[in-house]
């Protein structure tokens, strides 16, 4: 069994949640039409919708923001963000950002001509839709093994070398404007990916003079999985790793509402001047100035503070011995998850735990619903809600092959016995679990339907 590690922090500041009863519950999933994106957070009790923007600053974060300098140029708080930068990324150039699809919307629009591919292990949804917005086409190419539920192996989220290069080959450099990676790979569960398998990445990509870029969001994760479990880097600090990783790119940007451990926040970073100057430009016309990008200037001390402290090792051990934890509990609770768990969320097998209820009544959907009903936790359906969709050619539904339900964990927010609360839900659930039904749509938009769809119970 994985002890649970002891918070390297105690508790000053307390925000009530409630678990309000089960009449008001099945009341507030009525009037949410079933989707949970449609609660009101108050309703909530445990909210693992997200990881993102959601976890708990520090007291030094919060000395910092008052600290923030609001002047529009050249703010002191922009410097001392700068020289985080410089000592962890250390790329020539970058910009602020208000998140990080604002650094994908720049970096694709000055990038990405209709046709072109862009190569990723995964890309994460919202940069999948950046490229697609500019007529561009997201490629994965992950490993296989990401793809098997139960398979142990360290590093799921690494990239796969071999179909890359063919894959160059095939479409030709001339139409790759970017490479990229994703670290940890957040579509394909929270896998981290290797160290070598990022420098072999760098090294494909820039055989074929593609510049490589980084999407960081959970780099700091990733650094502390590669020091854990990669021949050679135990010695290495995690600060000591991450300058390694982002010594091999031309550019990365990053979602500081992940590993920055801030409520919003980004950036966009690159070494070359020219592109540099364009994205300035992009950046005035959409963001804001160079030196805020759309954020404020206590919003940059913020960022500054947390990207030091989202690298700390005690918190990382904390962190990702949390997730270890609570996996652990679900599994020998014999309740089905992905394994090996990733950095930032559980993810429930819902195709394994309710086996009798068919993609096209959305298992997922069922599982997420239950646990609100009856336990008032919140997480999200990744299945078929969010991912069939019709074949152009037949019209017939395409299922995907995993029905998940993702428990984010917001970062230093919720302690154990929170885990150990939705552990016992869990069981209560399996005991019932012939009960469950599925659900149909009532209502969907075309597009990512997810978050308004409508549902009713079958
Ligand atoms: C969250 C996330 C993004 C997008 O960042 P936002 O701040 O939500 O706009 C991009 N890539 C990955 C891997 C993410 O997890």
């Amino acid at each position: 069994m994985k002890p649970y590690p002891v918070e390297p922090f105690r508790i000053k500041m307390v925000e009530p949640i409630r678990l309000i009863p089960p009449d008001e519950r099945q009341k507030a999933m009525q009037t949410a039409g079933y989707n949970l994106f449609n609660l009101r957070a108050e309703d909530v009790f445990i909210d693992l919708l997200t990881d993102s923007g959601t976890g708990t600053m520090s007291q030094d974060q919060w000395a910092a923001m008052m600290t923030g300098d609001e002047s529009y140029a050249g703010a002191r708080s922009y410097y001392r963000l700068a020289d985080v930068m410089q000592k962890i990324f250390g790329f020539e150039h970058f910009v602020p950002t208000h998140q990080g699809r604002a650094a994908e919307n720049i970096l694709t629009q000055l990038l990405v001509k209709p046709g072109m591919y862009v190569p990723s292990n995964m890309h994460f949804d919202t940069t999948d839709g950046n490229i697609r917005a500019r007529g561009g086409r997201p490629t994965n190419l992950v490993i296989d093994e990401a793809f098997d539920p139960t398979n142990p192996h360290p590093f799921k989220g690494n990239m796969d070398v071999q179909k890359l290069r063919t894959f160059i080959e095939q479409v030709g450099p001339q139409n790759i404007p970017f490479g990229s990676i994703t670290i940890t790979n957040n579509a394909g569960g929270g896998q981290p990916v290797s160290l070598e398998n990022i420098r072999q990445v760098a090294e494909v990509y820039h055989h074929y003079g593609i510049p490589f870029f980084i999407d960081a969001c959970r780099f700091a994760e990733n650094a502390y999985f590669i020091k854990q479990r990669e021949p050679g880097c135990a010695h290495l600090s995690t600060l000591e790793i991450a300058r390694q990783i982002f010594a091999l790119a031309d550019g990365a940007w990053m979602s500081a509402k992940k590993d920055a451990l801030v409520n919003i926040g980004g950036f966009l970073a690159v070494r070359d001047d020219d592109l540099f100057q364009r994205i300035c430009n992009e950046l005035i016309l959409r963001e804001g100035f160079v030196t805020y990008g759309g954020l404020a200037g206590r919003d940059l001390d913020a960022m500054a503070v947390g990207l030091m402290e989202g690298l700390d090792e005690e918190y990382l051990a904390y962190r990702i011995g949390q997730t270890a934890y609570f996996a652990d509990q679900l599994k020998s609770a014999g309740i089905p998850i992905i394994e090996p768990a990733g950095g930032h969320a559980i993810y429930l097998d819902a195709g394994r735990f309710l086996p009798h209820i068919p993609h096209a009544e959305y298992p997922g959907q069922a599982l997420a619903a239950a646990l609100y009903l009856e336990g008032g936790i919140r997480g999200v359906e990744i299945g078929s809600v969010m991912f069939a969709y019709p074949d152009p050619d037949s019209g017939e539904m395409i299922y995907p092959k995993l029905e998940l339900v993702r428990l984010a964990i917001p970062r230093r927010t919720y302690t154990r016995s929170h885990f150990d609360y939705i552990v016992e839900v869990l069981k209560s659930l399996t005991d019932q679990r012939e009960t469950l039904r599925g659900y149909r749509i009532t209502y969907a938009p075309p597009l990512l339907r997810h978050f308004t769809a409508r549902f009713e119970p079958l």
